[in-house]
């Protein structure tokens, strides 16, 4: 008879399992809550305690730590004196290890959760026995997650050894996850020595950037059930590598407006048309009237329910992406008449969604920095000109800055209060990018009193010449060049407003 240990903190799937164990001959050795879970089903098993002959101790912190458990997980079948020697001291081998952690990461996300509450739920014989049964991967088979359990018992039936290899690998997975989420836990510093991110596979991508990259998507511990990484597609193709990044992109600026409704287009990371209205058609008007070029295969996102009348709209131009927290049932039905439009259902992002980190692998490392949640209001603005801006301008301003922030640099945008009108982006000088948002958003009708963001400051007074020559009233930008005077004599000498921020925006 083979022998099986069973000590697991999520009973999810525990009783028919140990079923499945039973019916292929295994006797089953349980801790004290596994072997309540099975005696309540009617599944007879053996206490460790019987097997080791000590009791569990300590509140449970000693429960399979014993040679009786170690050695007879240990020891090598195909060394005749590994056996002996488990013969020697009376001891039986154990061939299959069931064991799930103490849930260390749901106990830290409680609130209010104290240090030693946390402590106590760092597992300790847990990970010691399943690295055991991973060690000794050629003759013991270590299940370490409840969703393998069919995948276990078919494998089992057919002796499988790659099967039990690839157990064996997941189980250093996820004992090394979990000590590193304890070590960032306890380390209590966004940089910490060594930054160990901990995530788990949600999918494998068609492709990355380009179709000869491979790519997959990988999903935070911390991720919430409804981020991006387990949004629900109630549509369309599965959403590719450049969907994802730009679906984010656009949920990240969506989270600037939860008082109005509002419509963010994206394209190539970039927004192309950013919309506030009264209702959410008149939102989606604005964003599409931005810049109904670009728009052509963007990604689409909507802080209300989608009505039928914004679908029809929607649904006459080629879109890659919908996505908003509702869709009235006749507007999912509009939608969906495109085969590969993809819509999504997605929680409104919170302002403070953004991921607290961000990184970027550079060869030979990491860089890791903190996610640019900052944006200015009306109390830090400095008016730097003669020139006055008025309350329609400030309003216009602060909207052109929310904007701003979420451009490729050097980034430029032009806008009326609740609507962009021109955006210039990634261009290598800033006077590029200046005339690139003036030459879209001068098509616009709604053009006439318009003003200008910049993520960062003018090098020099070009760009406002420019800028004042093709209609501009007002301009918002951080200053701190050592030639700002030269700008502001420029706004001062075409008689338009300017204000500073003292933040720079910098996306690259
Ligand atoms: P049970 O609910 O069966 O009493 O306990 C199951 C849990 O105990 C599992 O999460 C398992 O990882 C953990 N566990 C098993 N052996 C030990 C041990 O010796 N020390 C500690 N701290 N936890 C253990």
């Amino acid at each position: 008879m083979r022998r099986a240990l069973l000590s697991v903190s999520d009973k999810t799937g525990l009783v028919e399992f140990a079923q499945g164990l039973i019916a292929q001959n295994f006797e089953l050795l349980t801790t004290g809550g596994t072997r309540a879970a099975l005696t309540a089903a009617n599944v007879p098993s053996t206490e460790v305690s019987d097997i080791t002959g000590f009791p569990e101790m300590l509140d449970g912190r000693v429960k399979t730590l014993h040679p009786a458990i170690h050695a007879g997980i240990l020891a090598r079948r195909d060394l005749p004196a590994h056996m002996a020697a488990l013969a020697d001291q009376g001891l039986a081998p154990i061939d299959l290890v069931c064991i799930n952690l103490y849930p260390f990461a749901a106990t830290i996300k409680k609130p209010g959760v104290t240090r030693a509450e946390a402590i106590e739920q760092i597992d300790i014989g847990g990970p010691t026995a399943l690295r055991a049964a991973a060690k000794n991967g050629a003759s013991v088979w270590a299940v370490a997650d409840p969703a393998d359990y069919p995948a276990v018992l078919t494998a089992l039936a057919a002796d499988n050894a790659d099967f039990r290899q690839q157990l064996a690998m997941k189980v250093f997975q996820i004992t090394a996850a979990y000590d590193a989420q304890i070590a960032a836990y306890l380390a209590d510093d966004p940089f910490p020595d060594r930054f160990t991110p901990t995530y788990t596979k949600q999918q494998s991508l068609r492709y990355g950037e380009n179709s000869h990259q491979h790519a997959a998507f990988y999903a935070a511990p911390d991720a919430p059930a409804d981020s991006l990484v387990n949004a629900a597609q109630l549509h369309g193709k599965k959403l590719s590598y450049n969907n994802i990044k730009d679906a984010d992109a656009a949920l990240r600026m969506l989270a600037e407006y939860p008082d109005r409704p509002t419509v963010v287009a994206v394209k190539h990371m970039n927004p192309c048309g950013i919309g506030q209205g009264a209702t959410i058609e008149a939102a989606w008007d604005k964003a599409y009237a931005a810049d109904p070029m670009s728009i052509f295969g963007g990604i689409i996102a909507l802080n209300r329910p989608v009505d039928a009348a914004t679908a029809e709209k929607m649904h006459k131009l080629f879109l890659e992406i919908i996505m908003a927290p509702a869709y009235d049932a006749d507007a999912l039905k509009i939608l969906e008449k495109k085969k590969n439009l993809r819509v999504l259902t997605i929680a409104l992002p919170a302002k403070d969604a953004a991921p607290r980190y961000e990184t970027v692998s550079v060869t030979g490392g990491l860089l890791v920095q903190e996610s640019d949640t900052r944006l200015e209001g009306p109390d830090d603005l400095t008016v730097v000109t003669t020139t006055e801006p008025t309350d329609d301008q400030i309003a216009a301003l602060l909207f052109a800055q929310s904007v701003v922030k979420h451009v490729k640099s050097n980034a430029i945008v032009v806008a009326k209060a609740g609507q962009t009108l021109g955006i210039g982006a990634g261009q290598m000088n800033r006077i590029g990018s200046v005339e690139i948002a003036l030459k879209e958003a001068q098509q616009n009708p709604n053009f006439a009193g318009a003003v200008l963001a910049s993520d960062a400051f003018f090098p020099m007074n070009d760009c406002v010449d420019y800028a004042a020559k093709h209609g501009i009233r007002a301009i918002i930008q951080p200053g701190g060049s050592i030639r700002d005077q030269e700008s502001v004599d420029k706004a001062n000498e075409y008689g338009i407003a300017m204000v500073t921020t003292g933040v720079r925006h910098f996306r690259h």
